[in-house]
Formats: C-alpha cells, sequence, structure tokens
C-alpha cells in the first residue's frame, strides 16, 4: 500500500508529530521558516515591530484591501471587529449556528445575544441570506459571516440587507484566506475585504499557518483608525516607537486590550504568504482527487468540491445519515485515518443554552452527517486513494458510484 508512507514526517524536521497515517492535516514547513525564525533573534527585537509591519503591509496588498492589523488570533481580531461595530449589552448579532464558537463567545463577551440562524442547505453550509432578512431588526447591530471549508458566502445578498438595515458585516474568513471572487467592478475582491470587517486565524491548523496568530481587515479608515489602540491596551505609542526615540510617552485614549502579535509569528507569517497562493491551488487539486473519487456515492453530499472560489480548507463528506457517518468515522480511525467535524451546532454547548434557537434543523442534519477527511498542501494522490478506498470499504457506502 503506497499509503503507508508516513506523511506526518515535517520536511523540516524529520519529526513524527503522531501515529496517523494519514493526518487531518500538515505543516508546510521548510528551510524559509528557519530562516525566517533565525533573522528575528539575530535582530534582538522580539515584540511587535518592524515584521509585523511588513506582514501586515504584504498581507494588506495580497488581499487587496486597505488595511491589515496583525492580532494574536482570530478571536482577538473577532473581539476587535464587534468592538467597532460598536456591540454591547442589549444589541443583537446575527451569526450561522454552524462555525467555530470563536465569534459567538465573543458576542456574549461583549453583553451582545448571539442570534444562531441556520445554512443554506448540506450542499451549501453557509448563512442562508433569507434567514438573516427575518431575524434582523432593531437590535441587531452586526452579522457575522463565515466562510464555511473555504468557500464563500453569498455575499452579495448579505451585503445588500446589511447596508439597508445600517448593520455592520463581518467576515469571519479563518477558512478562506486569499479566497477571491470577481467583483462588481470586473476586479477581484477578496474574502475579509468584502464586508466591513474581516478576521483571519493563522493557528497552526490554517491555511496560513503561524502556530497563533490572526489578522483583522477592513476597507474602512475609519474603522482602522479605532481598531489600532484596541490591540494594544489603547495606548497612543508602542513600545517600538519609544524604542527608536520616536515617542517617549503615550495617552491611553480608549479601553483596550494586549492582542498584539509578535516578531517570530509575523517573520513565519510572511513566509507562509508567499506560499499561500500556491498551497491553495494545491489544495484545490486535491478536493479534485477527492471529486474524481467519490463524486457519484450515492446518497452522499460533498459541499466543498465545488466551481466556487474556495481556499480548499477542508474536505468534508456529508453522509446518507448519522449512523453511517459514524461506521466510516470508526472505519476510517481504524485505518489510521484522522477525520474530524465541522463543527457541532453551537446552540447545542451547554454554555450556549440561553440562546437556544429551534430553528437550526439544517445545522443539526449536518453536524450528525459531517466528516473532515485529511487536505493539506502536501497531501499526494496516493493518499487521496488510501483514504477513499478505506471510506468506500465501510458497509452502507460501498457498492455505490465505484
Ligand atoms: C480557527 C477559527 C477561529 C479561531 O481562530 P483562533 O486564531 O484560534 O482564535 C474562528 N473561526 C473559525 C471559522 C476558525 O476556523
Amino acid at each position: 500500500m503506497r499509503g503507508r508512507r508516513n506523511s506526518t514526517r515535517s520536511r523540516t524536521t524529520g519529526w513524527s508529530m503522531s501515529n496517523w497515517k494519514i493526518p487531518l492535516t500538515d505543516l508546510d514547513y521548510g528551510d524559509e521558516e528557519l530562516h525566517a525564525v533565525q533573522r528575528v533573534l539575530r535582530s534582538q527585537w522580539l515584540s511587535m515591530g518592524p515584521e509585523v509591519a511588513a506582514f501586515e503591509r504584504e498581507f494588506a496588498g495580497h488581499c487587496q484591501i486597505p488595511h491589515a492589523v496583525a492580532v494574536s488570533s482570530a478571536t482577538a481580531a473577532l473581539s476587535m471587529a464587534l468592538a467597532v461595530a460598536d456591540v454591547g449589552a442589549q444589541d443583537e448579532v446575527i451569526q450561522p449556528g454552524l462555525n467555530f464558537v470563536a465569534a459567538a463567545n465573543a458576542t456574549v463577551q461583549r453583553g451582545a445575544e448571539p442570534v444562531f440562524v441556520d445554512v443554506l442547505g448540506l450542499d451549501e453550509p453557509t448563512l442562508d441570506p433569507r434567514q438573516v432578512a427575518r431575524r434582523i431588526g432593531p437590535r441587531t447591530k452586526a452579522v457575522v459571516a463565515m466562510h464555511y471549508g473555504g468557500r464563500l458566502c453569498r455575499m452579495a445578498e448579505l451585503a445588500e440587507l446589511c447596508e439597508r438595515h445600517g448593520v455592520v458585516l463581518i467576515e469571519d474568513a479563518c477558512h478562506a484566506v486569499g479566497v477571491s471572487t470577481e467583483a462588481a467592478d470586473g476586479g477581484d475582491s477578496f474574502a475579509g475585504g468584502i464586508g466591513d470587517l474581516g478576521a483571519f486565524s493563522f493557528f497552526s491548523n490554517k491555511n496560513l499557518a503561524t502556530g497563533e496568530g490572526g489578522m483583522v481587515v477592513t476597507r474602512r479608515d475609519d474603522f482602522a483608525e479605532r481598531l489600532r489602540p484596541l490591540r494594544s491596551h489603547g495606548m497612543t505609542t508602542l513600545t517600538w516607537d519609544r524604542h527608536r526615540g520616536h515617542a517617549s510617552s503615550y495617552d491611553v485614549a480608549v479601553h483596550g486590550s494586549n492582542y498584539r502579535l509578535d516578531e517570530l509569528h509575523a517573520a513565519l507569517g510572511r513566509v507562509q504568504l508567499q506560499k499561500l497562493a500556491d498551497n491553495n491551488r494545491r489544495r484545490r487539486t486535491v478536493l479534485d482527487f477527492y471529486a474524481a473519487r467519490l463524486g457519484g456515492l450515492e446518497g452522499w453530499m460533498f459541499p466543498l468540491t465545488t466551481d466556487q472560489p474556495t481556499s480548499g480548507h477542508l474536505m468534508v463528506a456529508v453522509a446518507p445519515d448519522g449512523a453511517v457517518r459514524d461506521r466510516v468515522v470508526a472505519d476510517l480511525r481504524q485505518a489510521g485515518v484522522q477525520t474530524s467535524l465541522h463543527y457541532p451546532c453551537i446552540a447545542d454547548f451547554t454554555a450556549f443554552q440561553d440562546w437556544q434557537a429551534a430553528e437550526l434543523a439544517m445545522t443539526r442534519d449536518f453536524a450528525q452527517r459531517a466528516i473532515s477527511l485529511p487536505i493539506f498542501p502536501t497531501m499526494t494522490e496516493q493518499q487521496v486513494d488510501y483514504v477513499c478506498e478505506a471510506l468506500l470499504a465501510t458497509p452502507a457506502s460501498e457498492g455505490n458510484g465505484n
């Protein structure tokens, strides 16, 4: 079996981080990242400074979004986005019940209420604009749209709706770094820069990985001006400015926090940004390999193998029912294939029982039936074969399609 190659050995170190034959995700790290870290260490400056500034400039340039503010995580980015949207007590933030929990937690931490709405369907698991239209009201301050798996939400409809109601549109673009679509003016618009504010994560399993880190982006000058101080205690100057003698004191103008990124992570981010377009392309090729093997499988759906623009962040299979899903997950584990679920329904978590939403039928069905299969830029066609053969060998999924 060719799939036996141990894919968890990183190119750089040869260390094996797990015993999976095929892990869910794998870094594309090499000498470039090592050299970037060495450059920072030699500079003897570790906290937010020139590397962070360069990373922000390069990221903004790559995504054609005027303002990019580097932060320590996407959770920080989402908190800051909600803050500049003036989300506070008694306000409502409409968001998908199918998402990572960060946006919902950030909403509650601002004293506001998450209003969970359903996704369009099992084959398009992003925010349903009609559901948003039904729930939008006088207390709605913001809508959070999440580009599931790297496939864009129906942004034109959502943007029109938010504009009409004077509501801030925030993109949780963690899955969609570097994804662009044709804009109304014929140019490109990039995920994160379509709405009013966008949040990205550079956690280890994301398409642009630095370990921890994130970015908040905006086209709006007024928002950018308010974001920067929020990242560093609301202070009007940085340690770096004072180090260079550009400032000797500071004022505190707003109540900020410490959401700063550091130089080491920024240096890694700059290297990963250079690899991003190629790696997203390689992920899309992996999606095509999956589509060719599983495409016609009866009763199954593959919402992310589409012709739409995508980052290829996830490869998700939706099983005919929950029982088949559970059997396939168990069989894949037996075969050494790591899987995951993106995501359980947020409204069903204990901490969210005050906001339990009845109308999340599609989200809950998806959570019962979805499997995230391995996908990463260095994944080979043989590895995809191995995963698909294991999936197709499970009773009740065999004999169809292939
Ligand atoms: C990873 C992720 C987050 C959180 O990112 P952190 O950088 O870990 O805070 C939020 N939303 C989505 C959709 C994510 O995938």
